[in-house]
């Protein structure tokens, strides 16, 4: 026997769930949750502390415009070279085209490449920096971000002025193969030029700077300063557990680990960061210009010429 379907005592009348089409009061992006300590931050506050948590002081990542306002006096800086881009020399494809993903990654970051250079004052002090933006493929070095920093170097030692580069990398972009790898050749030749001609070169590792952007130019500055708790290394904790078959230690790769070890100068939070720059830079003799000047050239003078 087939029983009847079960009756229902009541009815519900069901109204439909308000769609989410109203405009909400909190406008999207406003608030940011930090990933280290879990506070609300607003947008606003998290600029004004340059990205950097008031609570923990976990540092997000900041973009290359950011970077370079922050470090120039008033955010202002002359760009050089905006609109060099990269032709794409290997017609190379992953997943997609390299050329779609050049144009739709340009037109999403407003940038044409992963380096931004700027020259200005830093604390009163005359300086060509250079900035990498993550956003932009990785923060990968190709032919267009070892050119720009190469022609940045060149026209820090022509005016005698020192270089700052912050990177903020994953290393060497792949899709341009060995042309990205000459550039770790090119942009360190031109740092010897900058350190046998006696002009100083800081570099600011980010989080994260890693492959051929830590195995070049990034190693290579007269102080080598890190943000707190950045990954900066060569290859990954996976492959080098894998190589060496062995356990790696808590903190490896993290820049405090790396400056215990002696492989940088300096962990700086990025609200100190301009201020120990100028301090550096003055140490090594910026802003005593008069004097400082014409005894680095007739060293420089002295100095034998390149090949
Ligand atoms: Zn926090």
């Amino acid at each position: 026997m087939r029983y009847p379907a079960p009756m229902a005592w009541f009815k519900k009348v069901r109204k439909p769930i308000e769609s989410g089409n109203k405009e909400s009061r909190v406008p999207e992006g406003l608030w940011v949750k930090c990933p280290s300590c879990a506070q609300i931050i607003y947008n606003k506050d998290l600029a004004a502390s340059l990205s950097v948590c008031t609570k923990c002081g976990h540092h997000f990542r900041l973009g290359a415009a950011e970077r370079l306002k922050s470090l120039f006096d008033g955010g202002r800086f002359e760009e050089h070279d905006a609109t060099l881009t990269s032709n794409d020399p290997l017609q190379f494809t992953d997943t997609k085209r390299y050329a779609d993903r050049l144009k739709t990654t340009i037109s999403g970051t407003n940038l044409k490449d992963a380096v931004i250079i700027g020259s200005g004052h830093l604390d009163g002090i005359p300086v060509v920096a250079a900035a990498m933006e993550y956003s932009f493929i990785g923060g990968s070095m190709g032919v267009v971000v070892g050119e720009k920093i190469t022609r940045a170097l060149e026209m820090a030692l022509a005016q005698r002025h020192a270089a700052i580069v912050v990177s903020c990398s994953g290393g060497a972009r792949m899709m341009e193969g060995a042309l990205s790898l000459m550039q770790m050749a090119k942009v360190s030749a031109a740092l010897a030029r900058l350190d046998r001609a006696g002009v100083p070169f800081i570099s600011v590792l980010t989080d994260p700077t890693t492959g051929g952007v830590t195995a070049s130019f990034a190693m290579l500055g007269d102080l080598n300063i890190a943000e707190p708790k950045a990954l900066i290394g060569f290859a990954g904790p996976r492959v080098i557990e894998q190589t060496i078959r062995q356990k790696l230690p808590d903190g490896f790769q993290r820049s405090e680990f790396l400056v215990e070890h002696g492989m940088l100068d300096l962990v700086v939070d990025r609200r100190e960061l301009k201020d120990t720059i100028a301090r550096a830079l003055r140490f090594m003799g910026a802003g005593s210009v008069a004097a400082g000047t014409t005894a680095a050239v007739a060293v420089s003078a002295a100095a034998p010429a390149l090949p």
